[in-house]
């Protein structure tokens, strides 16, 4: 079995968590003692906000709950019938006063008034009375089951709509360390779970609840004594009940974890099925999944168990009881004590009495899994976004672009010893462009992280025309800035809708325009559908300079005032090469731009480059300047560029006038 991988996030305890489940059969790391997601006595505060949930679906539950008497009520007709049918309609149309067995009834007299002893007719009438209550019984079962449905469906959506809402504005960082996929599950399948909680849970528990009621009223109607004999048992099934029932929470919130990061890794795997496939990993990838798919299976089956053992518990109760019940009522009937209808119309209603028990199990089933499901939401519902915007804070339009940091210091990780970006100062004025080049993990683009707000800093300040970032509101913040990354990001559309991902309302024309500015019109018309041709996943069907170049339309047409650049480090050819330049250069055109800079030509253009050392600023300065100084920048460009000898040639050549020039020329 290969070792698997965790991603960064997952604490080493749930680690072994995996770990110590190695091993066919045993699930040891399953006892509730060793379980180390912790056991929260949380129930009833969830509950509540649940309800709070509900609430716009309220009159839909209201009035399913206020059938539910009455669908109760049904579930006594067919046993009370049975008793009618014996102690009365049978004798009368036999023509007796007096019931088959037992003491007399008043039944038959109560029947004499309407039909003549002897006379068969009662048997029709007395089913088509049966059959008009079953039919009612029916409708208002219907009714009542429609109701929870509609009202399930839209908490459903609610709740999604909710969840998706609530992430989507949730820092980047959640997002980036939750993985895909374990925001998929919450969204679609914990959510999923939350509609058995109405249903299954709540709703049915109630029903069962009021029918156990009213069977029980109807119980000791007919004669108390044997009501007494069958809920003896009661209180001991209880105790195994709620036993059981403690286990059965941790045991399926381990589960949803589980199908979460399952997910997530199904997610992932196929996500980067490049990857996979390129490494001939597909059998490992198999592996883990299949591990991960047992150890999923152990934790199912423990819950079975679990689930199990209540529900054997409660049918052994229900067959001990229906036991007692029948010889008590023998015995009775003998005795005179009670009529044979009366033993029928209990022994009938007495199994449906226990069906509510033995259901309990199954439905605290529900609630438990749901409520786990619950928590998990509430978990995600209850996080603020890290970066907020203050209640005061300002809306601006549009920006003149005049980027200030001003000591800026930034951790990822605020336990984190080493800082990723400090003592940062530096300024850009409106239009001008600025080229960041550092070492890998010299903390560039953790800058333009800062600059988009998608963090905040640690110590000093982000200025914009001469405001915190923080005091403004975030979005129209945003609008005044586009990013074009390096690993271009498109979503699964055409091509037109990646264009005016940021302005969907923008017309044929202006999308157009766009994408020939960005020289990207060309191919665009070339494609089957044009400006319809679906990208695909990611924009799978696009090559790496087209998709850079719809990109780079989509930048045109949001018409920023400052621009984030992160350009590709891998090269495309000179022609894909030039014409993205030459998009970049009607982009950047009037624009504050940031640029992480990794082409030669974008370095020598920018107004200023400024050199990231290891998180601080080594240097900034125009590319002449800084090859001078003969620093930081200058070993740097030499490494990457100097290789090429007529260029370290051209450079020195170009070194030594500036070093001949008198110090004022500069
Ligand atoms: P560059 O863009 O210059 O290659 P980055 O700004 O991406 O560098 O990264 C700077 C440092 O911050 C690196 O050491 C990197 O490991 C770390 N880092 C980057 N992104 C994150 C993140 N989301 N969480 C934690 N650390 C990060």
């Amino acid at each position: 079995m290969p070792q698997i991988k965790f991603p960064p996030n997952v604490d080493p305890e749930k680690q072994n968590l995996w770990r110590t489940s190695r091993g066919r059969g045993r699930d040891r790391y399953l006892k509730d003692s060793d379980a180390v997601i912790e056991r929260r006595p949380v129930t009833w505060p969830y509950i509540k906000r649940f309800l709070g949930e509900v609430r716009p679906m309220r009159a839909h539950v209201i009035a399913a709950v206020a059938l539910m008497p009455l669908a109760a009520a049904g579930a006594a007709i067919m046993p009370v019938a049975s008793k009618v049918l014996f102690d009365g309609v049978i004798p009368l149309a036999a023509g007796k006063t007096e019931t088959l067995a037992g003491r007399s009834s008043e039944l038959p007299v109560l029947l004499g008034r309407y039909f003549p002893s002897g006379d068969l007719t009662i048997i029709p009438a007395f089913m088509g009375a049966l059959a008009l209550l079953a039919a009612a019984s029916l409708a208002i079962g219907f009714l009542m089951r429609y109701l929870m449905m509609t009202a399930g469906e839209r908490l459903v959506t609610q709740m999604r709509h909710k969840l998706h809402d609530h992430i989507q504005f949730l820092s980047i960082r959640y997002i980036e360390d939750t993985q895909v996929g374990g925001i998929i599950s919450r969204v679609m399948s914990d959510v999923g779970e939350v509609r058995s909680l109405l249903f299954g849970g709540f709703l049915n528990f109630a029903v069962n609840v009021v029918r156990m009621l009213v069977l029980l009223g109807v119980l000791f109607y007919l004669d108390w004594w044997m009501t007494l004999a069958s809920i003896v048992l009661v209180p001991g099934y209880t105790v195994v009940f709620l036993r059981f029932r403690k286990r059965l929470r941790p045991a399926w919130r381990h589960i949803r974890e589980e199908v979460s990061r399952l997910t997530a890794r199904v997610a992932e795997v196929f996500g980067g099925a490049r990857v996979v496939k390129a490494f001939v990993q597909e059998r490992r990838e198999n592996g883990i999944f299949f591990k991960w798919c047992n150890d999923l299976m152990r934790k199912n089956m423990r819950v079975h168990r679990l689930h199990l053992g209540m529900h054997s518990s409660a049918d052994g109760v229900a067959q001990m009881s229906r036991v007692l019940v029948l010889g008590l009522g023998a015995w009775r009937v003998v005795d005179g004590q009670i009529s044979a209808g009366d033993l029928l119309a209990f022994t009938g209603m007495l199994f449906m009495f226990f069906d509510p028990m033995v259901e309990a199990v199954q439905i605290n089933n529900q609630l438990q899994q749901a409520m786990a499901s619950v928590e998990r939401i509430y978990d995600v519902l209850d996080r603020k976004p890290e970066v907020q915007e203050r209640p005061a804070a300002l809306r601006v339009g549009r920006l003149e672009g005049r980027v200030e940091f001003e000591n800026v210091a930034f951790r990822y990780n605020r336990e984190a010893a080493k800082k990723t970006l400090d003592e940062v100062s530096f300024a850009i004025a409106p239009g001008e462009c600025l080229a960041v080049v550092g070492a890998s993990g010299a903390g560039k683009t953790t800058l333009t992280n800062l600059l988009a707000r998608l963090y905040d800093v640690e110590s000093g300040r982000v200025l914009v025309d001469g405001r915190d970032i923080r005091d403004l509101e975030l979005a129209p913040y945003r609008r005044n800035l586009a990013v074009v990354l390096q690993d271009t990001w498109l979503f699964n559309g055409t091509v037109r809708e990646n264009i005016a991902y940021a302005r969907p309302d923008a017309t044929e024309e202006e999308v157009r325009r766009a994408a020939e500015q960005a020289n990207a019109l060309e191919f665009i018309e070339k494609l089957p559908k044009g400006f319809a041709e679906p990208v695909g996943e990611r924009g799978v069907k696009l090559s790496g300079g087209q998709k850079q170049r719809v990109a780079i339309a989509r930048a045109i047409l949001a018409d920023p005032r400052i621009l984030i650049l992160d350009e590709a480090t891998s090269s495309l050819d000179s022609r894909a090469e030039s014409l993205i330049q030459e998009a970049l250069e009607r982009l950047m055109k009037g624009r504050t731009t940031l640029v992480i800079a990794h082409r030669l030509s974008t370095i020598t253009n920018a107004d200023r480059i400024l050199v990231l050392e290891d998180g601080r600023i080594a240097e900034t300065g125009t590319h002449d300047q800084l090859l001078a100084s003969r620093g930081a920048y200058y070993r740097m460009f030499m490494e990457q560029y100097g290789k090429v000898k007529f260029l370290r040639r051209a450079v020195e050549q170009k070194v030594g006038e500036l070093a001949a020039l008198p110090a004022s020329a500069e």
